[in-house]
């Protein structure tokens, strides 16, 4: 009616100025109101979740590339079909992950008829954080999961992605029920304004440090975090690896968005030997992908800011450069980067590089590479290339990280049904999928004794 339309742009004035209690006041109010609970608002959300990624692939993607030269391929690839693969996993399983669990009464003295079993609440208003690498992603599939387990959202995307920022802070309510998401754009000082508020959930991506300081202000209210942070993953490569194969799945991965993915193998383990052989073969697959000049490649990607840049750049000669080693200010790009002859104490394996550099460090055998893993933080992700039962056997039960993955670096967190997260300095928690359920809800036990 014209009545309505007349009032609409008053209510988005209203909103848009809401302070930050006032805003988890009136989604806890949502809450409480019950409607987030129902299956078919879950799965409608969803849906319009869906129906925005696909009617606005195009926009997000042109975001991206603004705001991390994204290529469109990758940008659809991990920004708008990842989210989508979730939500139809989600979809097409919720009903089942949601139904109570019967659990075995094994305790005497339960009179004839008594059951017991568990159930997902919803907790109530979830605050998701999200970082800039993938800006869209890395919201919107925590958003998804806590939708699906029933809660109103907070949700506060990267300020360092200022147009994935912008976009989806317009493109969210469009879609989805205002009274139960919103988007709080902004730094530091919103995002510290948010932090005071009581939640009954933390989803924190980005880093350690920024990582304590949410855990430190959600322990103020006691209110449960997940912390998906980064590290240095390593990638052991065997003798027996297929050189060849491992290079071009080495830096498939490690090259993607410009090496700033929190799964990417930060640098490899390997013998002297395959170390001369890996070399020209990361060489010949970074000129596969990229031909000869990447800088002039629409598949390679920029560098998210300044700050950035002259971190890396700084990381540039702490080793011998086997390919790569060019790098423009202006353009914020840094050649795909292969350093050899790389030794612990070198600055580039002091911290996680985030960045398009593939530092190889040679190692005499397998026990020495586990005992380099083990001497530093568990790792978000640990790779291993080998035909070897018994090494693969090694690595798994001789060393600690948030996923393991043979043979094929950054596809474990493709699986949905697999969780993904970290463990130690690589974080807490874990989502995707079932997980984001078990995460965004509360397992009540629950024991129903017979009166008569
Ligand atoms: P970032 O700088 O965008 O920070 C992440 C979020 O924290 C942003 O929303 C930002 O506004 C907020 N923030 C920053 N400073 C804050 C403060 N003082 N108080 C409160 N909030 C603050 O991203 P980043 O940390 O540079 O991201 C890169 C790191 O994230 C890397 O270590 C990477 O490995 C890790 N990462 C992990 C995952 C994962 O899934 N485990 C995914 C991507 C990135």
């Amino acid at each position: 009616s014209p009545a309505t339309t007349a009032e609409a742009p008053a209510v988005t004035a209203a909103v848009a100025a809401e302070a930050p209690a006032d805003l988890v006041a009136r989604l806890r109010a949502t809450f409480r109101g019950g409607r987030t609970r129902s299956l078919e608002w879950r799965a409608q959300q969803l849906w319009k979740l869906r129906t925005l990624l696909t009617e606005r692939r195009a926009d997000l993607a042109a975001a991206l590339h603004a705001d991390l030269g994204k290529s469109e391929a990758e940008a659809f690839a991990a920004e708008v079909d990842f989210p989508i693969r979730e939500i139809d996993h989600t979809l097409e399983h919720l009903e089942e992950w949601l139904r109570p669990t019967p659990v075995p009464l094994s305790a005497e003295g339960f009179p004839a008829g008594s059951t017991a079993g568990t159930r997902y609440d919803p907790l109530g208003v979830v605050l998701v954080i999200a970082p800039w690498n993938y800006p869209a992603q890395l919201l919107l599939v925590p958003l998804a999961g806590a939708l699906a387990a029933g809660n109103t959202v907070v949700a506060k995307p990267s300020e360092l992605a200022p147009a994935t920022s912008a976009l989806l802070a317009r493109l969210l309510p469009e879609y989805l029920d205002t009274d139960a998401v919103a988007v709080v754009e902004g730094g530091v000082p919103e995002t510290t304004e948010l932090l005071a508020q009581r939640f009954d959930h933390i989803f924190y991506t980005g880093n350690g440090t920024v990582g304590r300081i949410v855990m430190r202000a959600a322990a103020e209210h006691l209110t449960p975090v997940t912390l998906e942070l980064g590290g240095k993953s390593p990638a052991f490569v065997d003798r027996d690896a297929d050189v060849t194969r491992t290079a071009q799945r080495l830096a498939r991965a490690k090259f993607q968005n410009a090496g700033q993915t929190c799964v990417a193998p930060d640098y490899v383990l390997t013998d002297p030997e395959t170390s001369k052989a890996l070399q020209a073969a990361l060489a010949e697959a970074v000129e596969g992908l990229y031909g000869t000049d990447p800088a002039a490649s629409p598949a390679y990607g920029r560098i998210v800011n300044h700050r950035h840049f002259d971190r890396l750049t700084g990381l540039l000669d702490s080793g011998r450069t086997v390919t790569g080693g060019g790098h423009d200010r202006e353009q914020k790009y840094i050649a795909p980067t292969v350093l050899a002859d790389v030794t612990p104490d070198s600055p580039v394996m002091q911290e996680e590089i985030f960045g398009p550099l593939l530092p190889i460090v040679e190692v005499e055998d397998l026990d020495e590479a586990i005992a380099f893993i083990n001497d530093r933080d568990k790792p978000l992700a640990l790779y291993g290339f080998t035909e070897n039962e018994a090494t693969r056997r090694r690595l798994a039960t001789e060393t600690s990280s948030g996923g393991l993955g043979f043979g094929m670096p950054m596809a474990h967190l493709r699986i949905p049904d697999l969780p993904f997260g970290g463990v130690g300095e690589s974080g807490m928690g874990a989502y995707h999928g079932p997980h984001s359920i078990a995460t965004f809800s509360h397992r009540k036990a629950m024991l129903d004794v017979p009166l008569a």
